[in-house]
């Protein structure tokens, strides 16, 4: 069973139950970490000004308390799969593998599910504008 760092697991506390559920669930088939959960005023801007982020305070699903938005690494035999611009596109079949882990366990469990790898959940993803594939949301109907 794939392990979260201590860094991680903090971070994962931040955000809300159906997602600590949720990433404990895919943790059975993959390794990943977690980069970001709950997010401040000050971090949300940094990266909305950095592009990384479409929205301002307090419109992120990160700046709620707990989360309902978590960002997820990937890590195959332990590297970290970051997104980034400069990311080969072959990122996103680990991503897409990720998001499809837990589109299931949402579904299955009458959660909410969204990811910024296809956000508006049609499974098209020469749709997006905007590509924030580490991005999950996970809340309740
Ligand atoms: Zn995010």
């Amino acid at each position: 069973m794939n392990k979260l760092s201590r860094n991680s697991k903090a971070k994962l506390c931040t955000c809300n139950n159906d997602i600590y559920r949720a990433v404990f669930f895919a943790l059975q088939f993959m390794d990943v970490g977690v980069a970001d959960g709950v997010r401040g005023r000050k971090r949300q801007q940094i990266l909305y000004n950095q592009g990384k982020s479409k929205v301002r305070y307090p419109d992120s699903k990160h700046n709620k308390t707990p989360s309902d938005a978590v960002d997820l690494v990937v890590y195959v035999e332990g590297i970290g799969y970051i997104d980034e611009v400069s990311a080969p596109n072959s990122y996103r079949q680990y991503y897409g593998y990720l998001a499809g882990i837990l589109r299931i366990y949402c579904y299955e469990n009458g959660l909410n599910f969204k990811w910024g790898g296809d956000w508006d959940g049609d499974a098209n993803f020469d749709d997006q504008t905007f590509n924030d594939l580490m991005h999950f949301e996970i809340t309740r109907m």
